[in-house]
């Protein structure tokens, strides 16, 4: 038996689902790239982004998928030889400085918990002990998508200060913008990169870059700048510099309507929808692990992110009967254990165009398979996350 059939929903921590109204916006003919309205879509989509990354600096926008935003940060303000230091707290910041190496940037890894946020003193110890200034930046993600933390960006960005550190502060926002308050220039984040199929709720495909003064200082030293990524050719007056070639101009009206639909709602209460429905989805995870066989992968509460949850699993928990058993026979398709946590976890994502019936939807399916699949569960997750809502959602 199945119940299945009707319309699925994809639970995963990116991408995310695309609005209908995101899907119609794109199903239109192709444009001209020299001339009309495109030029005046990529003005308001450069300067949304400024918007919505809360800054003053430049914003960039690259045919390209979160690894191409990364590269072009690391391209733009890095030479051959440089050291970087990657703040650990799950797979994330670790692939960023993975990717800096293969072009011949010195990585360190500051060694962090999985379980746990970034440690800011550990980061100002570290760069205390720096006294020759040989790290020249710091990269950290604001959600790690694997581990489901959240890193305090803003404590971080106080641990570099103290010290009076001169290193870029780069953060990867691709898991939490759209989702959570980010706030480039008040924090003092100096690079900023985030990807269009997460919080921004467009198909895979765009990435994007944020720069500073400071960053764009570094920029005009760097030597591993490319032709592609560089920020000062798409600064270029001609529209298609901004994209080094053609636009990719189905993306753009993809985009263009998911943030219209973001500023419409308002950031504030998209940042209010995402915590409430995070906190229903907490508290349904936190009646579970009554019964001993899930847990909470991040075990610091204020340090849970509310775009995605990583639940943990014990031993004897077969994540493909449970996994198969709500994609096949429920319609759900929930994300997985993935790099560190692979085979040890799943994860409920509750991230970009989500609302009470899907994420409902999600916890009642999950529970739903506990039962059929005889794991050993507290009873009234359900009833917990409702609880939830009804506190949080006022009439
Ligand atoms: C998804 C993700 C990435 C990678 O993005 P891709 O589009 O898969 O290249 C990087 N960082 C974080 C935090 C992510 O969630």
């Amino acid at each position: 038996m199945s119940v299945r059939h009707g319309r699925e929903f994809l639970s995963i921590p990116g991408p995310t689902t695309v609005p209908d109204e995101v899907l119609n916006a794109m199903h239109a003919p192709a444009v001209d790239i020299y001339a009309g309205p495109l030029l005046a879509t990529t003005e308001s989509c450069l300067s949304d982004l400024r918007r919505i990354f809360a800054t003053d600096g430049k914003t960039y926008i690259y045919a390209a998928n979160g690894h191409g935003a990364w590269e072009a940060a690391i391209c733009n303000v890095f030479s051959r030889g440089d050291k970087v230091l990657a703040l650990e707290s799950g797979a994330f910041a670790v692939g960023w400085g993975q990717m800096a190496s293969a072009v011949g940037v010195e990585t360190e890894i500051l060694p962090g918990d999985w379980r746990k946020s970034v440690d800011p003193q550990a980061l100002e110890d570290r760069l205390r002990a720096d006294t020759k200034g040989e790290i020249k930046a710091v990269l950290v993600v604001q959600v790690d998508t694997a581990s489901g933390v959240v890193n305090d960006i803003p404590a971080l960005r106080r641990s570099i200060d103290v010290v009076g550190h001169d290193a870029l502060f780069m953060v990867d926002a691709i898991a939490s913008l759209g989702t959570m308050p980010f706030e480039m220039d008040d924090w003092g984040i100096d690079v900023a990169v985030t990807g269009s199929q997460k919080g921004l709720m467009t198909p895979p495909g765009l990435s994007f870059n944020a720069a500073n003064e400071k960053a764009k200082q570094r920029h005009e030293h760097a030597g591993l700048r490319t032709f592609y990524w560089d920020w000062t050719g798409r600064e270029g007056a001609e529209h298609y510099q901004k994209y080094c070639g053609t636009p990719p101009e189905h993306q753009l009206f993809g985009l263009r309507k998911a943030m219209d639909m973001l500023l419409e709602e308002g950031l504030e209460n998209v940042f209010e929808r995402h915590r409430i429905l995070a906190e229903a989805t907490r508290a349904a995870v936190e009646v579970w692990a009554e019964g001993g066989a899930v847990e909470f992968n991040i075990t610091e509460p204020h340090a849970r992110s509310n775009s995605v949850t990583t639940v943990r699993v014990n031993e004897g928990f077969d994540i493909p009967a449970f996994t198969g058993y709500c994609r096949e026979k429920c319609g759900v398709t929930l994300g997985v254990g993935i790099s560190g946590l692979s085979g040890l976890a799943f994860r409920i994502a509750h991230m970009g165009h989500v609302n009470a019936p899907m994420v409902l939807g999600t916890l009642g399916v999950i529970e739903t398979a506990f039962a059929a699949l005889g794991v050993k569960h507290g009873r009234g997750g359900i009833q917990a996350a409702v609880d939830v809502l009804s506190r949080n959602v006022t009439p």
